[in-house]
Parts: structure tokens; C-alpha cells; sequence
């Protein structure tokens, strides 16, 4: 079980997050939407303290990590369970697509190179770029790096995946592939919380759609609620903007 009790992010005096409450299953594919500006990437990033949170609780699995007083030890144990997919992939420029896959198993996770290595390569069969190993980034097109930084997240195992809006740096002749990507991960019964504007996959990908506003979950629920039945005044506007 995912729980976020009262999760607070100020910059300078705003407050970006206002206190959000969000709990996940295990297994559970969450899709966050919103207007741009309204702390979607933020709660993303306050979740493995790439940003870091003024208060609330994040607790994953037997984890449970007070951000007020969070040490180095419990900030290293909850990026142990959390894999981040960046909306511009965040690739290491200078290593390859198998080295990016086990930069995070060696540093992070401390396995042997062998065994990162074969994990990697076992990942890059799994997104179809196996014969890609050796190539930089540079060589492959936007939808293969972000293949890469999806295979990356998955090499990890975490216990929760995190996308931020994963396909909105990539030309539309690559999104295809990498939603194609995200529904394989999704069968494999990852817990995945996802920042997206494709509403069409949400529909069909989400087990419950959060809709943010002003740094809060404004509406919660089911695609077929959220997405066809809003009650809320502002998600009914935003939904007829991205829809
Ligand atoms: P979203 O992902 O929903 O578009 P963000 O989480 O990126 O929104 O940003 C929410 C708000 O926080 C924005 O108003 C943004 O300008 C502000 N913000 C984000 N990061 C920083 C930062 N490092 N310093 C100051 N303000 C920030
Ligand atoms: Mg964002």
C-alpha cells in the first residue's frame, strides 16, 4: 500500500502542494491530470524527494518517511522504491542505452556489474531495443530514448513507477510506441502513477483518474466518472480544452 498524508510544497510563500492526500494499491494505475502550473510534476518529484516536501507522510510499503524530518537514510530508501520516467528522458549523454539501464542497479541498488548488465539487456529485450545496446542517445530517435528511460525505470523493480507526462517532449510520430510501452508495463501489474495529457489513454489504461487544481485533488474517481461525468466545475472546462 501507497499513502500520502498531507503532502505540503512551498515555493517561497506559494504553496504548490496544499496538502494532498492520496493513497494507492498495490497494482493500481493512477493518471493525474490538470492545467499546467498546478503541482502535478511537483507531487511527482516531492514522492522521491527530487523535490523536497515541507510536510506530510509518503509511506510505501512498510516505509514511512515524515518529510519534515526526513534523513539521508529514509530519502535513499524511498528512491529504492520509486523509478522516475522524465518527460524530457533524462538520458546520460555519454553512455550507452544498456549503461543508462544499469547506471541506477550499480550506484543505486549496488548489484554486481554482471547482474546489472544482464538485467539490462533482459529490459532491452523487453522494450524492443535489443539490437540498440550499444547506441547513445544521440543515435536513437525520441521514441527509442524514452524507451531507454521507460526501460530504465523498469530495470529497477520499484514498488512505484512514476511518469511525468512521459510523451508530451516527443514528435507524435513516437508517442505510439512509448504508450505501446507503458500498456506492457501496465499488464505486468506495476503501480504506476502517471502524469498525462492523453486523455484517451487514461481512459483505457487508469484504474482511477485524480484531477489537480491549484495544488489540490480536486476530483478523484474512476475514468468513466472523471472523465464522462465530472462534477467539478473546473474539470469540466479542462477537459473540454485537452479533449
Ligand atoms: P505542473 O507539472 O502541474 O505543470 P509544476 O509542479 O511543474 O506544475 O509547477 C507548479 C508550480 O510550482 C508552478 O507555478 C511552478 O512555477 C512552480 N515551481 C515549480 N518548480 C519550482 C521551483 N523549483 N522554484 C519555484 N517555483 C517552482
Ligand atoms: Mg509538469
Amino acid at each position: 500500500m501507497i499513502s500520502v498524508q498531507g503532502l505540503t510544497k512551498r515555493f517561497d510563500s506559494t504553496a504548490v502542494l496544499d496538502g494532498i492526500d492520496l493513497e494507492i494499491e498495490p497494482g493500481e494505475r493512477v493518471v493525474v491530470i490538470g492545467p499546467s502550473g498546478t503541482g502535478k510534476s511537483t507531487l511527482l518529484r516531492c514522492l522521491n524527494f527530487l523535490d523536497r516536501p515541507q510536510a506530510g507522510t509518503i509511506t510505501i510499503g512498510d516505509l514511512s518517511v515524515d518529510a519534515a524530518k526526513a534523513s539521508r537514510a529514509d530519502i535513499l530508501a524511498l528512491r529504492r522504491r520509486t523509478a522516475f520516467v522524465f518527460q524530457n528522458y533524462a538520458l546520460f549523454a555519454n553512455k550507452t542505452a544498456k549503461e543508462n539501464i544499469m547506471e541506477a542497479l550499480v550506484t543505486v541498488q549496488k548489484r554486481p556489474k554482471a547482474d546489472a548488465e544482464a538485467r539490462a539487456l533482459e529490459v532491452l529485450r523487453e522494450t524492443g531495443l535489443d539490437n540498440k545496446a550499444d547506441s547513445y542517445p544521440a543515435a536513437l530517435s525520441g521514441g527509442q530514448q524514452q524507451r531507454v528511460g521507460i526501460g530504465r525505470a523498469m530495470a529497477l523493480d520499484a514498488g512505484l513507477m512514476l511518469f511525468d507526462e512521459p510523451t508530451s517532449a516527443l514528435d507524435p510520430e513516437w508517442v505510439g510506441e512509448v504508450l505501446d510501452l507503458m500498456r506492457r508495463v501496465a499488464e505486468q501489474r506495476q503501480t504506476m502513477l502517471i502524469v498525462t495529457h492523453e486523455i484517451q489513454f487514461a481512459r483505457e489504461i487508469a484504474d482511477r483518474v485524480v484531477f489537480m487544481d491549484g495544488g489540490r485533488i480536486v476530483e478523484q474517481g474512476p475514468p468513466g466518472k472523471v472523465l464522462d461525468a465530472p462534477s467539478d466545475d473546473r474539470l469540466r472546462r479542462f477537459l473540454r480544452r485537452v479533449g
